[in-house]
């Protein structure tokens, strides 16, 4: 494609692009090759690096960057994955193969999230280079574990001096209509074992045994007591939900050795995943139970403030709509990039997510690039 062409190229064509390249997670090689091919002719400096090894590397990443001849000026950042769900079966087209149907465009990852990439790249191809420095942080391990994803991208922007004022994360928050929700958080999530050992022996002997079950309930009694708090301006109550409670005693006449329990803790950011670990540990541990932590993301915040009002106005202008500012749903790489610098997410509709016939609205990835577009000037050069 030439750079005239890739200029008028729509965000039809560049989703239809990066769906054909097949690139369940984590994802590598060509979905990688096919974005840098996009932005290498509108000026980016494109960076692609595999950290990480097994099991949970290795992982491609690639940071593309353009800034203009002379002064940096702001530096406006997009951050995204390339990987996607596993397709499933059932599919009533090849889930790597885009096709339009009507008013639709389906593929893998047409809106989770190829799509709001291709808007993104669209979005930018004609902003002049002087307009100020921009950036894409895009991964191909955030629907995996994500531990050789966003946070390599990360300290690589940090030993390079790239780090951006400002950072818009596609993922998919619209829910029933392009723009009516934007994500300026999200609460974080920590998983807890809780075992309590007791001693094995016969039901008619208990004096001789010891039985952890009741030592469990009691544990769990306690933590079902407990209020983490009552929400905040912006978030939810946290909440502890207990998930699992098992024993394996396949004998009705012994005293089992163990019992375990499982809870998941979804938390505002009141809470830290250490400070609820250390809160847990010391009702169990009281109680003769020990408890094993693994925190899953950490809840994060960027109050209202420039970016989510540059993004509401900009849906405002687009569609009509007053978007919702909103700390629901699960975690996102956003909340690794919190830590550099202000992150508001913004994406396409997300009812058709990792299911089956995953599918996006050829006009909304239009409407989505002319969102894109008025944002990254409106932080750049202050106008849009
Ligand atoms: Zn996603």
């Amino acid at each position: 494609m030439t750079d005239t062409a890739l200029l008028a190229a729509s965000p039809l064509d560049f989703a239809s692009r990066l769906i054909a390249c097949e690139s369940v997670t984590p994802a590598t090689g060509s979905v990688f090759a096919c974005l840098e091919a996009m932005l290498e002719p509108l000026g980016f400096a494109v960076t692609r690096f595999v950290c990480g090894e097994a099991p949970d590397g290795p992982v491609e990443n690639l940071h593309a960057i353009r800034r203009p001849a002379g002064d940096p000026g702001r530096h406006f950042a997009f951050a995204g994955h390339l990987d996607v769900v596993p397709p499933g079966l059932g599919w009533a087209s090849d889930p790597f193969e885009p096709q339009v149907r009507g008013d639709l465009l389906h593929g893998r990852g047409a809106v989770d999230m190829k799509g709001s990439i291709a808007s993104f790249v669209a979005a930018v191809a004609d902003i002049p280079r002087e307009a100020g420095t921009i950036s894409l942080i895009i991964t191909g391990d955030e629907e995996g574990p994500a531990i050789y994803g966003t946070r390599a991208l990360i300290d690589l922007m940090q030993a390079q001096g790239h780090v951006p004022d400002l950072c818009l994360v596609g993922e998919p928050t619209s829910v029933a209509r392009l723009g009516d929700m934007v994500k300026i958080g999200r609460r974080g999530s920590v998983n807890m074992w809780i075992r309590v050992a007791g001693q094995q022996g016969h039901v008619a002997y208990p004096h001789l045994a010891d039985n952890p079950i009741p030592k469990l309930v009691a544990i769990l009694s306690e933590i079902e007591r407990i209020t983490l708090d009552t929400g905040t301006d912006w978030f939810q109550p946290s909440n502890i939900e207990i998930t699992d409670l098992a024993v394996g005693n396949p004998a009705h006449n012994v005293i089992p050795a163990a019992a375990e329990a499982r809870i998941s803790i979804r938390f505002n950011d009141l809470h830290s995943g250490a400070s609820l670990t250390e809160l847990i540990s010391s009702v169990a541990e009281a109680m003769g139970g020990t408890v094993e932590a693994k925190i899953s993301g950490e809840a994060f915040l960027t109050p209202p403030g420039e970016l989510s009002a540059m993004i509401v106005d900009a849906i405002r202008a687009e569609t009509g709509l007053e978007a919702e500012l909103s700390t629901t749903g699960g975690t996102s790489d956003a909340r690794f990039l919190s830590r550099i610098c202000p992150v508001v997410e913004f994406g396409l509709c997300n009812a058709t997510m990792h299911k089956l016939d995953e599918a996006v609205a050829i006009a909304d990835l239009d409407a989505l690039a002319r969102i894109y577009r008025r944002v990254v000037l409106g932080a750049l050069v202050g106008t849009s």
